[in-house]
Protein backbone atom coordinates (compact mmCIF):
# COMPACT_ATOMS: atom_id res chain seq x y z
CA UNK A 1 0.00 0.00 0.00
CA UNK A 2 1.00 3.60 -0.55
CA UNK A 3 1.04 5.47 2.28
CA UNK A 4 1.35 9.33 2.54
CA UNK A 5 2.04 11.58 5.63
CA UNK A 6 1.65 15.45 6.68
CA UNK A 7 4.66 16.05 8.44
CA UNK A 8 8.14 14.13 8.20
CA UNK A 9 9.37 14.25 11.43
CA UNK A 10 11.17 11.33 13.57
CA UNK A 11 7.31 9.97 14.28
CA UNK A 12 6.38 9.82 10.56
CA UNK A 13 9.91 8.11 9.89
CA UNK A 14 9.63 5.26 12.77
CA UNK A 15 5.86 4.54 11.56
CA UNK A 16 6.65 4.34 7.71
CA UNK A 17 10.13 2.09 8.86
CA UNK A 18 7.69 -0.03 10.55
CA UNK A 19 5.49 -0.17 6.96
CA UNK A 20 8.23 -0.81 4.68
CA UNK A 21 8.87 -3.90 7.10
CA UNK A 22 4.94 -4.46 6.13
CA UNK A 23 5.37 -4.05 2.42
CA UNK A 24 4.18 -0.34 1.83
CA UNK A 25 5.69 2.66 0.10
CA UNK A 26 5.45 6.20 1.78
CA UNK A 27 5.74 9.92 0.81
CA UNK A 28 5.64 13.11 3.11
CA UNK A 29 5.02 16.67 2.76
CA UNK A 30 6.66 18.69 4.88
CA UNK A 31 8.11 22.72 4.83
CA UNK A 32 11.44 21.36 6.07
CA UNK A 33 13.85 20.15 3.07
CA UNK A 34 16.20 18.16 5.60
CA UNK A 35 13.37 16.53 7.04
CA UNK A 36 14.63 13.09 8.71
CA UNK A 37 11.57 10.86 7.22
CA UNK A 38 13.33 11.80 3.75
CA UNK A 39 15.69 8.22 4.19
CA UNK A 40 12.20 6.44 4.35
CA UNK A 41 10.67 7.15 1.45
CA UNK A 42 9.42 10.39 -0.84
CA UNK A 43 10.06 13.80 0.50
CA UNK A 44 7.57 16.46 -1.12
CA UNK A 45 8.75 19.71 0.13
CA UNK A 46 5.83 22.29 0.73
CA UNK A 47 3.87 24.47 3.37
CA UNK A 48 1.10 22.38 4.61
CA UNK A 49 -1.49 24.55 2.68
CA UNK A 50 0.38 24.62 -0.52
CA UNK A 51 -3.12 23.51 -2.46
CA UNK A 52 -0.18 21.87 -5.01
CA UNK A 53 1.56 20.12 -2.89
CA UNK A 54 -0.81 18.71 -1.12
CA UNK A 55 -2.16 17.52 -4.50
CA UNK A 56 0.65 16.15 -5.55
CA UNK A 57 0.82 14.04 -1.90
CA UNK A 58 -2.67 13.02 -2.62
CA UNK A 59 -1.73 11.52 -5.93
CA UNK A 60 1.21 9.52 -4.39
CA UNK A 61 -1.10 7.34 -2.37
CA UNK A 62 -3.73 5.16 -1.64
CA UNK A 63 -4.66 6.45 2.23
CA UNK A 64 -2.81 9.46 4.36
CA UNK A 65 -1.83 9.90 7.77
CA UNK A 66 -0.54 12.91 9.70
CA UNK A 67 2.36 12.94 12.45
CA UNK A 68 1.77 15.46 14.60
CA UNK A 69 -2.00 17.33 15.68
CA UNK A 70 -0.77 20.62 14.69
CA UNK A 71 -1.01 20.36 11.25
CA UNK A 72 -3.55 22.78 9.17
CA UNK A 73 -7.01 21.14 9.67
CA UNK A 74 -7.87 22.70 6.21
CA UNK A 75 -5.02 21.01 4.60
CA UNK A 76 -6.40 17.37 6.01
CA UNK A 77 -10.17 18.59 4.54
CA UNK A 78 -8.40 19.02 1.25
CA UNK A 79 -6.32 15.83 1.12
CA UNK A 80 -9.83 13.64 2.63
CA UNK A 81 -11.26 15.27 -0.65
CA UNK A 82 -8.67 13.02 -2.45
CA UNK A 83 -8.26 9.96 -0.20
CA UNK A 84 -8.89 8.36 3.07
CA UNK A 85 -7.47 10.15 5.70
CA UNK A 86 -7.07 8.62 9.30
CA UNK A 87 -7.51 9.51 12.25
CA UNK A 88 -10.62 11.40 11.05
CA UNK A 89 -10.56 15.35 10.88
CA UNK A 90 -12.75 15.48 13.91
CA UNK A 91 -9.86 13.92 16.38
CA UNK A 92 -7.64 16.62 14.88
CA UNK A 93 -10.00 19.34 15.77
CA UNK A 94 -10.56 19.02 19.29
CA UNK A 95 -7.05 18.23 19.61
CA UNK A 96 -5.98 21.39 18.21
CA UNK A 97 -7.69 23.37 20.87
CA UNK A 98 -6.95 23.00 24.40
CA UNK A 99 -10.50 23.90 26.05
CA UNK A 100 -12.67 21.89 22.99
CA UNK A 101 -10.35 19.20 24.19
CA UNK A 102 -11.36 19.92 27.71
CA UNK A 103 -14.78 20.02 27.47
CA UNK A 104 -14.59 17.05 25.46
CA UNK A 105 -13.11 14.91 27.98
CA UNK A 106 -15.90 16.69 30.44
CA UNK A 107 -18.59 15.45 28.44
CA UNK A 108 -16.99 11.77 28.35
CA UNK A 109 -16.98 12.17 31.98
CA UNK A 110 -13.17 11.82 32.00
CA UNK A 111 -12.01 13.25 35.42
CA UNK A 112 -9.88 16.19 34.64
CA UNK A 113 -8.49 19.52 37.00
CA UNK A 114 -10.89 22.26 37.19
CA UNK A 115 -10.59 24.66 33.83
CA UNK A 116 -11.66 28.18 32.95
CA UNK A 117 -12.10 29.65 29.55
CA UNK A 118 -10.24 33.29 29.30
CA UNK A 119 -10.08 35.43 26.59
CA UNK A 120 -9.48 39.01 29.04
CA UNK A 121 -8.44 39.63 31.68
CA UNK A 122 -11.36 40.42 33.90
CA UNK A 123 -12.08 36.29 32.53
CA UNK A 124 -8.91 35.68 34.06
CA UNK A 125 -9.34 37.22 37.41
CA UNK A 126 -12.74 35.35 37.33
CA UNK A 127 -11.06 32.13 36.61
CA UNK A 128 -8.38 32.71 39.46
CA UNK A 129 -11.58 33.58 41.83
CA UNK A 130 -12.71 30.09 40.74
CA UNK A 131 -9.92 27.97 40.50
CA UNK A 132 -7.78 29.95 43.03
CA UNK A 133 -3.98 29.75 43.12
CA UNK A 134 -1.43 27.56 42.08
CA UNK A 135 -2.94 27.44 38.47
CA UNK A 136 -1.66 27.01 34.84
CA UNK A 137 -2.50 29.04 32.35
CA UNK A 138 -2.16 28.14 28.95
CA UNK A 139 -2.89 29.13 25.04
CA UNK A 140 -5.36 26.85 23.88
CA UNK A 141 -3.51 26.48 20.39
CA UNK A 142 -0.08 25.13 19.31
CA UNK A 143 0.84 24.70 22.99
CA UNK A 144 2.88 21.18 23.22
CA UNK A 145 6.36 20.40 25.16
CA UNK A 146 5.32 22.93 27.97
CA UNK A 147 5.23 25.24 25.33
CA UNK A 148 2.76 28.46 25.56
CA UNK A 149 1.97 28.42 29.54
CA UNK A 150 2.71 29.83 32.65
CA UNK A 151 2.29 28.54 36.20
CA UNK A 152 0.42 30.98 38.69
CA UNK A 153 1.90 30.35 42.39
CA UNK A 154 -0.04 33.78 43.58
CA UNK A 155 -0.93 37.03 42.50
CA UNK A 156 2.46 38.06 41.90
CA UNK A 157 2.65 36.14 38.97
CA UNK A 158 -0.69 37.37 37.33
CA UNK A 159 0.82 40.49 35.80
CA UNK A 160 4.05 38.56 33.59
CA UNK A 161 2.01 35.85 32.43
CA UNK A 162 -0.97 38.18 31.41
CA UNK A 163 2.16 40.29 29.93
CA UNK A 164 3.33 36.89 27.90
CA UNK A 165 0.29 35.19 27.07
CA UNK A 166 -2.80 37.67 27.18
CA UNK A 167 -2.14 38.56 23.20
CA UNK A 168 -3.83 34.72 22.77
CA UNK A 169 -6.91 33.03 23.34
CA UNK A 170 -6.40 31.24 27.27
CA UNK A 171 -7.25 28.55 29.37
CA UNK A 172 -6.97 28.67 32.94
CA UNK A 173 -6.66 25.30 35.04
CA UNK A 174 -5.70 24.11 38.72
CA UNK A 175 -2.80 23.23 39.14
CA UNK A 176 -2.36 19.41 39.15
CA UNK A 177 0.06 18.18 42.43
CA UNK A 178 0.12 14.79 41.02
CA UNK A 179 2.54 11.74 42.33
CA UNK A 180 3.65 11.08 39.02
CA UNK A 181 2.73 11.57 34.92
CA UNK A 182 1.87 8.65 32.62
CA UNK A 183 0.41 8.28 29.53
CA UNK A 184 -1.65 5.27 27.92
CA UNK A 185 -1.54 4.22 23.94
CA UNK A 186 -3.67 2.43 22.19
CA UNK A 187 -4.52 1.76 18.42
CA UNK A 188 -8.07 0.75 17.09
CA UNK A 189 -8.82 -0.48 13.58
CA UNK A 190 -11.83 0.06 11.31
CA UNK A 191 -13.96 -2.45 12.70
CA UNK A 192 -13.49 -0.84 16.28
CA UNK A 193 -10.79 -4.02 17.98
CA UNK A 194 -8.68 -1.80 20.40
CA UNK A 195 -5.07 -2.80 21.64
CA UNK A 196 -2.99 -0.96 24.34
CA UNK A 197 0.04 -0.47 25.35
CA UNK A 198 1.18 -0.94 29.06
CA UNK A 199 1.18 2.70 30.87
CA UNK A 200 4.38 4.32 30.73
CA UNK A 201 5.59 6.45 34.02
CA UNK A 202 6.98 9.37 32.47
CA UNK A 203 9.63 11.93 33.39
CA UNK A 204 9.39 15.42 32.21
CA UNK A 205 12.75 18.34 32.38
CA UNK A 206 11.30 22.19 32.10
CA UNK A 207 8.08 20.36 30.38
CA UNK A 208 9.60 17.96 27.82
CA UNK A 209 8.77 14.42 28.32
CA UNK A 210 12.89 12.88 28.73
CA UNK A 211 12.75 9.40 30.34
CA UNK A 212 9.70 6.88 29.78
CA UNK A 213 9.51 3.68 32.16
CA UNK A 214 7.15 0.90 31.00
CA UNK A 215 5.41 -0.98 32.23
CA UNK A 216 5.14 0.96 35.35
CA UNK A 217 1.75 1.18 36.62
CA UNK A 218 -0.45 -0.83 38.55
CA UNK A 219 -3.10 -3.34 36.97
CA UNK A 220 -5.72 -1.28 38.40
CA UNK A 221 -4.22 2.26 37.85
CA UNK A 222 -3.92 0.56 33.93
CA UNK A 223 -7.62 -0.45 33.83
CA UNK A 224 -8.82 2.76 34.91
CA UNK A 225 -6.34 4.42 31.97
CA UNK A 226 -7.62 1.56 29.39
CA UNK A 227 -11.52 2.22 30.36
CA UNK A 228 -10.86 6.32 29.71
CA UNK A 229 -8.90 5.79 26.60
CA UNK A 230 -11.36 3.82 25.32
CA UNK A 231 -14.28 6.61 25.36
CA UNK A 232 -12.18 8.58 23.44
CA UNK A 233 -11.41 6.12 20.73
CA UNK A 234 -15.45 4.86 20.93
CA UNK A 235 -16.07 8.92 20.72
CA UNK A 236 -14.47 9.84 17.68
CA UNK A 237 -15.12 5.95 15.89
CA UNK A 238 -11.55 6.37 15.44
CA UNK A 239 -8.89 4.74 13.65
CA UNK A 240 -5.29 4.18 14.04
CA UNK A 241 -3.06 5.45 17.38
CA UNK A 242 -4.25 7.40 20.40
CA UNK A 243 -2.40 8.75 23.08
CA UNK A 244 -3.78 10.01 26.26
CA UNK A 245 -1.18 11.84 28.72
CA UNK A 246 -2.25 11.20 32.40
CA UNK A 247 -1.61 12.76 35.73
CA UNK A 248 -1.48 10.61 38.41
CA UNK A 249 -2.72 11.14 42.03
CA UNK A 250 -2.56 8.70 44.33
CA UNK A 251 -3.95 5.66 42.11
CA UNK A 252 -6.56 8.23 40.64
CA UNK A 253 -5.90 9.52 36.90
CA UNK A 254 -6.51 13.02 35.27
CA UNK A 255 -6.47 13.67 32.08
CA UNK A 256 -3.99 16.23 30.79
CA UNK A 257 -4.25 15.85 26.79
CA UNK A 258 -4.67 13.75 23.88
CA UNK A 259 -2.78 13.08 21.52
CA UNK A 260 -4.20 11.85 17.93
CA UNK A 261 -0.96 9.85 17.06
CA UNK A 262 1.99 8.04 18.35
CA UNK A 263 4.10 9.12 21.07
CA UNK A 264 7.51 9.64 22.28
CA UNK A 265 6.41 7.88 25.31
CA UNK A 266 5.55 4.81 23.16
CA UNK A 267 8.78 4.83 21.59
CA UNK A 268 10.40 1.93 23.96
CA UNK A 269 7.42 -0.32 22.15
CA UNK A 270 9.84 -0.66 18.75
CA UNK A 271 12.32 -2.92 20.90
CA UNK A 272 9.84 -3.80 23.86
CA UNK A 273 6.41 -4.89 22.66
CA UNK A 274 5.81 -7.59 20.34
CA UNK A 275 4.20 -4.68 17.48
CA UNK A 276 5.03 -1.46 17.87
CA UNK A 277 2.93 1.56 18.46
CA UNK A 278 4.29 2.64 15.20
CA UNK A 279 3.41 -1.01 13.34
CA UNK A 280 -0.15 -0.88 14.79
CA UNK A 281 -0.59 2.65 13.25
CA UNK A 282 0.29 1.46 9.86
CA UNK A 283 -1.96 -1.36 10.67
CA UNK A 284 -5.03 0.22 12.01
CA UNK A 285 -5.02 2.77 8.79
CA UNK A 286 -4.12 0.28 5.94
CA UNK A 287 -7.10 -2.29 7.23
CA UNK A 288 -4.71 -4.85 8.66
CA UNK A 289 -5.11 -6.69 11.72
CA UNK A 290 -3.55 -5.25 14.51
CA UNK A 291 -0.42 -6.53 16.57
CA UNK A 292 -0.15 -8.02 19.64
CA UNK A 293 0.85 -5.44 22.55
CA UNK A 294 2.65 -7.74 24.78
CA UNK A 295 6.02 -7.30 26.26
CA UNK A 296 8.21 -9.65 28.25
CA UNK A 297 10.14 -7.96 30.42
CA UNK A 298 10.59 -3.62 30.80
CA UNK A 299 11.84 -0.66 29.00
CA UNK A 300 13.03 2.27 29.87
CA UNK A 301 13.46 5.29 26.61
CA UNK A 302 15.99 7.82 27.26
CA UNK A 303 15.13 11.21 24.80
CA UNK A 304 18.07 12.81 23.67
CA UNK A 305 17.94 16.68 23.26
CA UNK A 306 20.53 18.95 21.74
CA UNK A 307 22.94 16.42 21.62
CA UNK A 308 23.49 12.07 21.73
CA UNK A 309 26.37 11.69 24.35
CA UNK A 310 28.70 9.26 23.13
CA UNK A 311 27.71 5.51 24.03
CA UNK A 312 31.31 4.18 23.79
CA UNK A 313 30.70 0.30 24.32
CA UNK A 314 27.48 0.17 25.88
CA UNK A 315 26.04 -0.52 22.27
CA UNK A 316 27.35 -3.64 22.51
CA UNK A 317 25.30 -5.01 25.11
CA UNK A 318 22.35 -6.74 24.63
CA UNK A 319 19.60 -4.72 25.47
CA UNK A 320 20.62 -1.35 24.84
CA UNK A 321 19.25 0.15 21.41
CA UNK A 322 20.06 3.95 20.10
CA UNK A 323 18.06 5.52 16.98
CA UNK A 324 19.94 8.69 16.23
CA UNK A 325 17.03 10.45 13.44
CA UNK A 326 20.18 12.06 11.51
CA UNK A 327 18.65 15.96 12.76
CA UNK A 328 20.84 18.26 12.81
CA UNK A 329 21.60 19.66 16.77
CA UNK A 330 20.48 22.55 18.18
CA UNK A 331 19.32 23.30 21.72
CA UNK A 332 16.57 21.46 22.99
CA UNK A 333 15.89 19.45 19.85
CA UNK A 334 14.93 15.85 19.49
CA UNK A 335 17.92 14.21 18.49
CA UNK A 336 17.59 10.51 19.28
CA UNK A 337 16.53 8.19 22.11
CA UNK A 338 17.96 4.90 23.13
CA UNK A 339 16.11 2.50 24.67
CA UNK A 340 17.02 0.00 27.40
CA UNK A 341 15.17 -3.38 27.64
CA UNK A 342 15.88 -6.07 30.63
CA UNK A 343 13.54 -8.52 32.24
CA UNK A 344 12.78 -6.49 35.37
CA UNK A 345 13.74 -3.05 36.17
CA UNK A 346 16.95 -4.53 38.69
CA UNK A 347 18.20 -5.40 35.31
CA UNK A 348 17.60 -1.78 34.01
CA UNK A 349 19.06 -0.17 37.04
CA UNK A 350 22.34 -2.56 36.36
CA UNK A 351 22.58 -1.31 32.40
CA UNK A 352 21.71 2.27 33.70
CA UNK A 353 24.54 2.46 36.07
CA UNK A 354 26.78 1.99 32.84
CA UNK A 355 25.26 5.34 31.32
CA UNK A 356 26.22 7.01 34.66
CA UNK A 357 29.88 8.75 33.19
CA UNK A 358 27.25 10.51 30.51
CA UNK A 359 26.36 13.40 32.63
CA UNK A 360 23.33 14.48 30.62
CA UNK A 361 20.95 16.23 32.08
CA UNK A 362 18.47 13.23 31.08
CA UNK A 363 20.77 10.39 32.32
CA UNK A 364 20.36 12.22 35.41
CA UNK A 365 17.01 11.99 35.51
CA UNK A 366 16.65 8.53 35.14
CA UNK A 367 19.47 7.78 37.40
CA UNK A 368 17.79 9.67 40.66
CA UNK A 369 14.01 8.24 39.64
CA UNK A 370 15.49 4.99 40.38
CA UNK A 371 17.37 5.97 43.47
P1 LIG B 1 1.22 20.07 28.57
O1 LIG B 1 1.91 20.70 27.39
O2 LIG B 1 -0.08 20.66 28.89
O3 LIG B 1 1.19 18.57 28.48
O4 LIG B 1 2.18 20.39 29.83
C1 LIG B 1 3.51 19.99 29.88
C2 LIG B 1 3.86 19.56 31.29
O5 LIG B 1 3.60 20.63 32.22
C3 LIG B 1 3.02 18.40 31.80
O6 LIG B 1 3.53 17.17 31.36
C4 LIG B 1 3.16 18.60 33.31
O7 LIG B 1 4.43 18.16 33.76
C5 LIG B 1 3.11 20.11 33.45
N1 LIG B 1 1.69 20.53 33.63
C6 LIG B 1 0.83 20.89 32.67
N2 LIG B 1 -0.38 21.19 33.19
C7 LIG B 1 -0.29 21.01 34.51
C8 LIG B 1 -1.21 21.15 35.61
N3 LIG B 1 -2.47 21.56 35.43
N4 LIG B 1 -0.76 20.87 36.85
C9 LIG B 1 0.52 20.47 37.07
N5 LIG B 1 1.44 20.34 36.08
C10 LIG B 1 1.04 20.60 34.82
Amino acid sequence: MKIAFLGAGQLAMMMADAGRRLGDSFSFLDPNSDSCAARSGELMVAAYTDLEGLKQLALSADIASYEFENVDVHAVEQLQQELPVYPGVEALKACQDRLVEKQLLQQLGIPLAGFAEVNSRTDLLAAIEEINYPAVLKTRRMGYDGKGQMILRGPEDLERAWHKLGDYPLVLEAFVAFENEGSIIAARDHSGNIVYYPMSWNIHLQGVLTVSCSPWFEEQVQQQAKNLITRILEHFDYVGVLTLELFNCNGRLLANEIAPRVHNSGHWTIEGSACSQFENHIRAISGRQLGSTASDGVSLMLNWLGDIPDHGKLLELPGIYLHDYGKQPRPGRKLGHTTICAGNWEGIQQKLAGFRRMKHPTVVAAISAFS
